[in-house]
C-alpha cells in the first residue's frame, strides 16, 4: 500500500481544511487541538496527516517528509517554493498582506519624501520586494511576532503584517495604509512524490479542486 503523509497546521488552517478532506473521503482519527500527537490516524489506512507550525509545511514537503502540504502565500513567498509543486489555491484561510502604521503617520508623505524606512516585520523577503518594486529605502528588521507593537514602542516607522478584520491593528492605535497582495492558503505537493505515487495523489488533489467553493 501506498502511504500518503500530509503536512498541517493547527488552527485555522486546520478547521478549514477539514471540508476539503471529507471530499476526499479523508477524516482524522483526532483533532490536533485536544491531542498531543504530532502523526494523526485518518479513516483511510494509507493516508496520515503530521502536525506542523504553518511556516514548516513548505519545509517538510520539500525534502519529502510529507508528501502534500496546505500553506499560505505569505509562509511560500518567505520559503521560496524550491521543490513545490502549487496545484491547487483553496481558497481558505483569506487575509490581506498590508503595510501598516501608527495613526497619524504621513505614510505617503515619508515616500514621497524618499526617507529611508525602518520596517519591522516576520515576512522580509515579501517586504524587500515591496518597497524594491515601490523604489522605497528601507532597513528591514526582524520579527517573529506582535509585529503591531514596532511602531508604538520606536523599534520600526511601519510594520509588513498579515491584516483580516483590522481589529488588532485599531486597538493598537495602528491603521493600514497600503495593501501588498491577497493571501490564501494552497495545496503544495513534493515534485518527487508527484511522479511516484500518483495513482494516489492525483485523485486526492483532484478532490480537493473541486470542492474549492467558487
Ligand atoms: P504561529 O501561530 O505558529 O506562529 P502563524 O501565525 O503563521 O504561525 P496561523 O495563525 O495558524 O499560524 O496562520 C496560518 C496561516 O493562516 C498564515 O500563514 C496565513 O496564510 C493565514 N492567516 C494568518 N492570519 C490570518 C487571519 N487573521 N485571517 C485569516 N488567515 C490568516
Ligand atoms: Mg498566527
Amino acid at each position: 500500500m501506498t502511504q500518503i503523509t500530509l503536512a498541517l497546521s493547527k488552527g485555522r488552517i486546520f478547521e478549514e481544511t477539514l471540508p476539503l478532506l471529507a471530499a476526499a473521503g479523508i477524516t482524522p482519527s483526532e483533532s490536533p487541538e485536544s491531542s498531543r500527537k504530532l502523526i494523526l490516524a485518518t479513516n483511510r489506512p494509507d493516508v496520515r496527516l503530521i502536525i506542523v507550525r504553518a511556516s514548516d509545511v513548505p519545509t517538510y514537503v520539500q525534502y519529502g517528509a510529507a508528501d502534500l502540504g496546505i500553506a499560505g502565500k505569505d509562509v511560500l513567498i518567505e520559503h521560496g517554493g524550491e521543490g513545490l509543486y502549487q496545484p491547487v489555491d483553496l481558497d481558505i484561510a483569506k487575509c490581506r498582506m498590508m503595510v501598516a502604521t501608527r495613526v497619524g503617520y504621513d505614510y505617503q508623505a515619508a515616500v514621497r519624501r524618499g526617507a529611508r524606512l525602518r520596517v519591522a516585520t516576520k515576512y522580509v523577503n515579501t517586504a524587500r520586494l515591496h518597497f524594491a518594486e515601490k523604489g522605497v529605502h528601507v532597513d528591514l528588521i526582524k520579527l517573529y511576532g506582535s509585529m503591531e507593537l514596532a511602531p508604538l514602542v520606536g523599534l520600526a516607522d511601519v510594520i509588513v503584517d498579515l491584516v483580516s478584520s483590522g481589529g488588532t491593528l485599531k486597538a493598537n492605535d495602528l491603521v493600514a495604509v497600503e495593501e501588498i497582495l491577497l493571501i490564501s492558503s494552497r495545496l503544495v505537493v513534493n515534485q518527487a512524490s508527484l511522479k511516484l505515487k500518483h495513482d494516489v495523489l492525483q485523485p486526492i488533489i483532484e478532490a480537493f479542486r473541486s470542492a474549492v467553493v467558487q
